[in-house]
């Protein structure tokens, strides 16, 4: 009545070896799960940590953000037509950000005219000529075609 013919040995090694793969696989199972999750929540964190450098540049870049993309990487820019000189940002082609002072706004012929034509300056961003002056500082290499200094999200 003994079932086993073979050798105890090579069945019990086999078992063990099984269990062992059995248990190392409901081991292994949660425990990427795991890493995933934790990694995926603080991977930042841990990526910064890392790099206290970036960390803290990333933080000083996520306080001043707002005042940073509105300000930071302004250049004068003259308007050829009015020379009215105005800060502008090229963000990239198509998106220009003009700011606009009390004294342009006063210089800038294209406004005069639709002041005088009673046209409220405050709906028109910018003035056409004064595109023309920007792609001109572009081409030149006064103006950056698109603004190095502050990224706005840091990527
Ligand atoms: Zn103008």
């Amino acid at each position: 009545m003994s079932p086993n013919n073979q050798p105890p040995d090579v069945d019990r090694l086999a078992r063990s070896m099984l269990m062992l793969h059995g248990d190392h696989d409901s081991h292994d199972e949660p425990a990427p799960a795991a890493n995933g999750r934790r990694g995926g929540s603080s991977s930042k964190a841990s990526a910064f940590a890392d790099d206290p450098e970036r960390a803290a540049a990333v933080a000083a870049a996520t306080q001043a953000d707002r005042t940073r993309y509105l300000t930071s990487g302004l250049q004068p820019v003259d308007c050829r037509f009015c020379h009215a000189t105005v800060n502008v940002k090229r963000l990239g082609p198509g998106h220009t950000a003009v700011q606009w002072n009390a004294e342009a706004s006063q210089r800038c012929a294209y406004f005069a005219e639709l002041r005088a034509t009673g046209e409220h300056s405050a709906r028109t961003r910018s003035c056409p000529k004064l595109g023309d002056s920007i792609e001109h500082a572009v081409a030149e290499g006064c103006l950056e075609a698109v603004s190095t200094a502050p990224p706005a999200g840091d990527g």
